[in-house]
């Protein structure tokens, strides 16, 4: 017989992150990480890090890092909201930024988590196709709505939009909160951090998972007006007050600080990521011109399905989604060269099958 209690149990399809593997001497292309290991200043503080800290409770306001975040985007720490990864400060944005009646909207193709969200928050939503080119059409967003969600860089397109599409948005939506989610705009983005000091509504997402290549750490970020953070802040208090753990605030810190390092990484890969590219439009492929650490690629003569499940028999692992619309792309984090040369011998082996 049923249980009478099960009906009580919440019913909810999660997100499904990137397969993790605890295969050594694969290629993980597959969950857009980093390949490259974080500043050596982040090193250093873990290995000066005085264990006897943990004994007490973290700094609830996560001071040090806000003060390096601040610094860093030239905005004052009560512009600055962090917490556990930028999952986390997105889902805080979802409960304290989109509490109106009518629907938030995003484009169809994109973060398969803000579904996830609005499902275990119930927030309704739509959304408006991304043009064949897999452009946002900011036209689309003129609609009245209940809050509006893009990531810019746009995942898993890869392709990113200028400060006129947001200028754009920010006009249209002059009585909606707008949320930009930046978790790939170093890696050859335009950043609209600079615009939440034109806009009182325009919140920025970030992250340390990818350009930082601290994934493993959780540190995520936003940057908005003293409204928006006070809000989030006040969110974030009410259902968990140390988000953000004592080793991550000082090693996320020491990250922010090392500028030299960071960019010298993000250049290294918008390099691979240039010329893996080019080498892939010459064996045929279409490639979409990338402002990220991934490139989104289809061969409409060859089954992406079929390509991505050989790769993983041998080792390499891309990114493929089940999802109308994009069934024949498949999403390639950018490693480091040796990596990638081993995914294109891979590739080229399989095409000559
Ligand atoms: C990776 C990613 C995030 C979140 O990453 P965290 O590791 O939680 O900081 C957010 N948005 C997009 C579009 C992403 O790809």
């Amino acid at each position: 017989m049923e249980k009478l209690w099960t009906e009580n149990l919440r019913k909810i399809e999660p997100y499904v992150p990137g397969e993790q593997s605890t295969k050594s001497d694969i290629v993980k292309i597959n969950a857009n990480e980093n390949p490259y290991p974080p500043s050596p200043k982040v090193q250093e503080v873990i290995n000066n890090f005085n264990v006897e800290n943990l004994r007490l409770y973290p700094n609830a306001n996560a001071t040090e890092l806000k003060t390096a975040l601040a610094e860093y985007y030239g905005v004052e720490t009560q512009n600055i909201f962090v917490g556990n990864g930028s999952d986390d400060v997105i889902a805080i944005a979802f409960q304290a930024l989109f509490n109106g009646d009518l629907p938030i909207v995003y484009p169809d193709l994109t973060y398969s988590f803000y579904p996830v969200w609005c499902s275990l928050f119930n927030i309704k939503y739509k959304t408006y196709p991304v043009g064949d080119d897999f452009r946002i059409n900011p036209e689309d967003y003129k609609e009245k709505n209940g809050g509006v969600i893009i990531p810019n860089p746009n995942a898993p397109t890869s392709i990113g939009e200028d400060l006129d599409f947001i200028e754009k948005l920010m006009e249209y939506n002059r009585d909606s909160i707008v949320v930009i989610d930046e978790a790939y705009v170093d890696f050859g983005g335009v950043s609209c951090v600079e615009l939440t000091k034109k806009y009182e509504n325009l919140l920025v997402t970030g992250t340390f998972s990818k350009s930082r290549s601290l994934a493993g750490l959780r540190i995520g970020f936003a940057v908005g007006s003293k409204t928006l953070i006070s809000v989030l802040e006040a969110v974030k208090n009410s259902y968990n007050s140390y988000t953000v753990d004592a080793l991550s605030i000082a090693a996320g810190a020491a990250s922010i600080r090392d500028d030299d390092y960071f960019k010298a990484t993000c250049a290294k890969i918008i390099a691979t990521r240039e010329r893996v590219t080019q080498e892939m439009r010459n064996l045929g492929f279409t490639v979409a011109d990338s402002s990220a650490n991934f490139i989104f690629a289809t061969r409409s003569d060859l089954s992406m399905k079929d390509m991505f499940e050989y790769l993983k028999t041998k080792n390499v692992f891309i990114r493929y989604f089940n999802v109308p619309r994009i069934e024949n792309y498949v999403r390639i984090s950018i490693g480091t060269d040796r990596e990638m040369d081993i995914f294109l011998d891979t590739l080229k082996e399989y095409l000559s099958l």
